[in-house]
């Protein structure tokens, strides 16, 4: 039977979805009904496969997303293989580390450019389409440092605190033709883009510490939140940024 967060023939587009919390959003959108287009520069064969495996639909669609180059070209390709283009789900995203006064314009620009920049031009590709037919959901992926500041993480910070003002601005415009624009905010959660806190002996213990769940957050933990701001049950949320993090910004 079908009910709010039923996703059965929609089609989601989720950038980096071979890995990480990419991955585990594919496979919680797939779960709950949808075929999945996996974006990314890195095969997904494994996502792939496990979405085929639940008897959805699942491609890869190879794309390097450092610069806004491939993106129009992704989302007709998608259009044109599933037929359509509901869900879109902005995951991929890199970061740099290194003292602000030593930071690089590159650390600077790599940054800006995949985890901003192709942010926005692929919500314009995709909400367009969406805008035309009425109906879509688009699911930008903040960080704890689109609230707070970080550190030794200038560009990443800039670029997360740029996606959360961009979820709102679209929201304010697309709200009214049906396309909600949202965004959620992980807390930390263990995949390689934190392997380098979770080896740092202090860091880590410092980090659980100070989360109220006591616990890094695993990638499964943010599905629950995709599938809500993907299906009907949040078609009166726009420019939210729900955040997932087991209580890290209440602290
Ligand atoms: P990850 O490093 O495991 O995955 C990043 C994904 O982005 C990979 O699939 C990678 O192939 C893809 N990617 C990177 N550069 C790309 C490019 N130029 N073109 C195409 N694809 C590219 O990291 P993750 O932790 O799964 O991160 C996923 C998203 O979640 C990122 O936007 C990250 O900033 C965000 N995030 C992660 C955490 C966390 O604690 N892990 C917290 C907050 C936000």
């Amino acid at each position: 039977m079908r009910g709010p967060f039923d996703l059965s023939g929609r089609t989601a587009l989720v950038t980096g979805a071979n890995t990480g919390l990419g991955q585990a959003i594919a496979l919680a959108l797939a779960e709950a009904g949808a075929d999945i287009a996996a974006v990314g520069r890195t095969p997904a064969e494994e996502t792939v496969a496990q979405v085929r495996a639940m008897g959805r639909r699942a491609e890869m669609v190879p794309a390097d997303l450092s610069t806004i180059e491939p993106v129009q070209g992704v989302v007709d390709r998608v259009i044109g293989a599933f037929g359509g283009l509901d869900i879109l789900v902005n995951n991929a995203g890199i970061i740099r580390r290194a003292d602000s006064v030593d930071f690089t314009e590159a650390d600077w620009d790599a940054v800006i450019d995949t985890n901003l920049k192709s942010v926005f031009f692929l919500c314009q590709a995709a909400g367009r389409h969406m805008i035309g037919q009425g109906r879509g959901k688009i699911i930008n992926i903040a960080s704890m440092l689109t609230f707070q500041g970080g550190i030794r993480v200038p560009s990443y910070t800039a670029s997360k605190s740029g996606v959360g003002g961009l979820t709102k601005l679209l929201a304010n415009e697309w709200a009214g033709k049906g396309v909600n624009v949202n965004a959620i905010a992980p807390g930390y959660i263990a995949t390689n883009n934190t392997a380098a806190l979770q080896a740092d002996e202090t860091r880590n213990r410092q980090i659980v510490e100070r989360i109220p769940a006591g616990r890094w957050g695993r990638p499964a933990d943010l599905g629950g939140a995709a599938v809500f701001l993907a299906s009907a049950a949040s078609d009166y949320v726009d420019g939210h940024i729900l955040a997932v993090d087991g209580g890290w910004l209440a602290r």
